[in-house]
């Protein structure tokens, strides 16, 4: 058996990721080696790469946290999984169970977590380690490139959507129609709510417009808030901001109807002015939200199995990363990009 694979590493903040053969790991207790065949590239990476948060990664790391292939090795104590099996690996590589968040259901607050592509090796490899117990269970038969931005895009809307409370029929706003906006809108209409895109693109707001937007607005007009308050006859019900760009954060509470929440989940690095006088006064909730627990994921990545979510898909190779960051930074990818690995 090979003993070595192809990945793409971050050796240092905001250098090219090097492309290079790196020892192929064994999977320990609890754990399971996944031969990969795609890999979403998701704006996270990005940040993960220039260490732009607080905490960073130690280096050197491989990013990527959308991974779909099939199990290759299985450790000790593994149990419900058989070589070959379809699974996917997500931002939240693991948690410790036992704390007041891993019981209550909360597990993406785990303050023991591991993540995939940021404090362990992602998925930008051949092979990637995922722990078992936290997998995707995906359909032997689903396209893994297709799936692949399920696995982040597509569960963490889902989660920011249901966290903004709207319900089928009310007004849900979304700033930022990238990798996860335009699954947002596609989540969003499934769930039967009205939605108002919003981005910085023509590009974006078209692709909005053909996945079901109700209406798309620029971002950037300077009546983009006036024109979501009278499209809503009154403001969004809820807003889900996925837009990497702090003023679309401040821009996100003008949005909001009176009694509306605001789920805010783009990471720029940053922050954002909050008006006292209207929050308290319109009664806004003003909500984090953070990809989605394993319950979440499944059901993500149901809509996905029922065709009622299709994200948009540019496939390459793995040596082509450095040119996708490029674009991603410019606001240049339309959909999400998927690393293909067959
Ligand atoms: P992306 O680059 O594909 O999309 C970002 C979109 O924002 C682009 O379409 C861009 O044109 C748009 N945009 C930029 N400025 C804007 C503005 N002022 N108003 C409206 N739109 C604007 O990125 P992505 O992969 O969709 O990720 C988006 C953000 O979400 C990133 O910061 C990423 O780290 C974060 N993220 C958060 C979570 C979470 O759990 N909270 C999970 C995944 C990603
Ligand atoms: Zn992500
Ligand atoms: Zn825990």
């Amino acid at each position: 058996m090979k003993k070595t694979m192809m990945a793409a590493v971050v050796r240092g903040f905001g250098e090219p990721l090097q492309i290079e053969q790196v020892p192929i790991p064994v999977p320990g207790r609890g754990e399971v080696l996944i031969k990969l065949l795609a890999s979403g590239v998701c704006h996270t990476d990005v940040h993960a790469a220039d260490g732009d948060w607080p905490v960073k990664p130690a280096l050197p790391f491989i990013p990527g946290h959308e991974g779909v292939g099939r199990i290759a090795a299985i450790g000790a104590d593994v149990e419900g999984y058989q070589l070959g099996d379809m699974v996917g690996v997500a931002w939240l590589h693991d948690a410790c169970g036992r704390c007041e968040h891993c019981h209550g259901g909360w597990e993406t607050l785990c303050e023991s977590q591991h993540n995939s592509g940021y404090n362990v090796d992602g998925t930008y490899a051949e092979c990637v380690i995922g722990r078992a117990d936290y997998l995707a269970r995906l359909p032997n038969d689903c396209d893994p490139v297709l799936m692949a931005p399920v696995l982040c895009a597509g569960v963490t809307t889902y989660k920011g959507i249901k966290e903004t409370e709207v319900r089928p029929g009310q007004w849900l706003a979304i700033s930022g129609i990238g990798g996860l906006g335009h699954v947002a809108v596609q989540y969003a209409k499934a769930m039967g709510l009205r939605v108002v895109a919003l981005d910085v693109a023509d590009e974006k707001l078209q692709l909005a417009t053909r996945l079901g937007a109700d209406v798309a607005i620029r971002a950037d007009s300077k009546d983009a808030v006036d024109r979501v308050l009278q499209a809503t006859e009154g403001g969004a019900h809820g807003v889900l901001v996925t837009a990497v760009s702090p003023a679309a954060f401040g821009q996100a509470l003008a949005m909001a109807r009176r009694h509306g929440t605001v789920s805010l989940v783009g990471l720029p690095p940053g922050g954002f002015e909050t008006p006292i006088f209207d929050v308290v006064l319109k009664r806004l909730t003003i909500r984090g939200s953070i990809v989605g627990t394993r319950l979440d994921l499944q059901e993500a990545v149901a809509f996905a199995v029922q065709g009622k979510v299709k994200p948009t898909v540019h496939s390459i190779g793995l040596h082509q990363i450095n040119e996708v960051f490029r674009d991603l930074k410019a606001g240049k990818v339309d959909g999400r990009v998927v690393i293909d690995m067959r």
